[in-house]
């Protein structure tokens, strides 16, 4: 017995759904390289992607890649062999840049943190203090980590490393934010934020996006690569700008996607990704009344609008990600990392609606019941109350 038809609802933290009319986008011949009509599409791709990065001194760069590509290209261009640099963690993906950026050859410290908690800026502030010769050339993190939940306060951050009067750069991994959180580059003093296209931009895997603002395109770096070397892009030639042929149905992609955002509104975008994670977070409170699933993330304002971690003892989420995809047809994200086997992710950014989510929700529910585990009742209802509430 299945209740499944047709489309699958892919509710993981990325890939995420697709639009249509994205998806309509690619649907076409390849078109003559030389085109000019695609160098104006690439201008204006990047046009509207300042805006969602919060830069207006910024340049940002296009890359046939994913996240893992962005991350090289921000360590490749703004640093140099030896060089010294400070990860902070709050999940996994910062140690996955970290890690990168030790087989570059550079110094990588890391500053503990916590998964279930965000990075603590007093914890940073006493360490860029105790670097009292101001080595440490660079400072990762990620604004939103997919795999913890954790939300990390940008600002704060950049307010502890002026306290303490330290010149690092400031790089942002944010990826699974971009198109869901506010992100302001210049306010925030962010020098380089990395994004990609498959996570709240709702576009499909394969573009590496960066944005660099004026002190990390004036950094000292010996790292660069051919391909990645930003400098190489920023000139009129459009076949530069990507270093040799674009991935154009990639571009036609984005140009849809980045029209929906438009169209909608970033703010009511935003809006959006808040009211149907507070919905999630809603139901999982209830659920959480029966002793069994919990959230990962400890302080709600720590929570992040993107992905919802919910933890679980080892063994319980496995049956049910199952009855969610193959009898019900919705799939969520298993944990990872610190928390593979222990529970599951409900990713909630990009074409997200309410449909899409109250369904997800109704569907945990029903599996909650159908395999006996024991949880709170009524937390797709008290979902459903919360949003009424709020558009009411
Ligand atoms: C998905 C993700 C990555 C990795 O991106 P890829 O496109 O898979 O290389 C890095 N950081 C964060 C926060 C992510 O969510």
């Amino acid at each position: 017995m299945t209740l499944r038809t047709g489309r699958e609802l892919l509710m993981t933290p990325g890939p995420t759904m697709i639009a249509d009319s994205v998806l309509a986008a690619m649907h076409r011949p390849a078109i003559d390289v030389y085109a000019p009509g695609l160098a104006a599409i690439t201008q204006s791709c990047i046009a509207d992607l300042k805006p969602l990065f919060g830069t207006m001194s910024g340049e940002v760069y296009l890359y046939a890649a994913n996240g893992h590509g962005a991350w090289e290209a921000a360590l490749t261009n703004t640093l140099c062999r030896g060089d010294r640099i400070l990860v902070l963690t709050s999940g996994l993906f910062a140690a996955g840049w970290g890690e990168m950026a030790a087989t570059l050859g550079l110094q990588v410290d890391i500053l503990p943190g916590s998964w279930r908690h965000a990075i603590d800026p007093e914890a940073l502030a006493a360490r860029l203090h105790a670097d009292r010769d101001q080595a440490i050339r660079a400072i990762l993190l990620v604004q939103v980590d997919t795999a913890s939940g954790v939300l990390n306060d940008v600002a704060a951050i950049r307010r502890a490393i002026d306290a303490a009067g330290h010149p690092a750069l400031l790089m942002v991994d944010v990826i699974a934010s971009l198109g869901a959180h506010d992100v302001r580059m210049d306010e925030w003093g962010i020098d380089v934020a990395v994004a990609a296209s498959q996570k709240a931009l709702g576009m499909t895997p394969g573009l590496g996006i960066v944005a660099a603002g004026p002190r990390a395109r004036t950094a000292d770096a010996d790292l660069r690569t051919f391909y990645w070397d930003w400098r190489f892009r920023d000139g009129p030639e459009h076949y530069k700008r990507w270093c040799g042929t674009a991935p154009e149905h990639l571009l036609f992609g984005l140009r849809q996607a980045l029209d929906l955002i438009v169209a909608e509104g970033f703010d009511a975008v935003r809006r959006r990704h808040h009211l149907l994670a507070e919905a999630a977070r809603c139901a999982i409170t209830v659920w959480a009344q029966g002793g069994v699933l919990e959230f990962n993330v400890a302080n709600p304002a720590e929570r992040t609008d993107s992905v919802t971690v919910v933890l679980m003892p080892e063994g319980m989420s496995a049956p049910l990600l199952t009855f969610c995809r193959d009898i019900c047809g919705v799939t969520l994200g298993g944990n990872i990392g610190a928390c593979t086997n222990r529970g599951f992710r409900i990713g909630h950014m990009g074409q997200i609606d309410a449909p899409a989510l109250l369904g997800t929700l109704a569907v945990i529910e029903t599996g909650l019941r159908a395999l006996g585990i024991p949880h709170g009742q009524g937390g797709t209802g008290t979902a459903v109350a919360a949003l009424a509430k709020a558009l009411r």
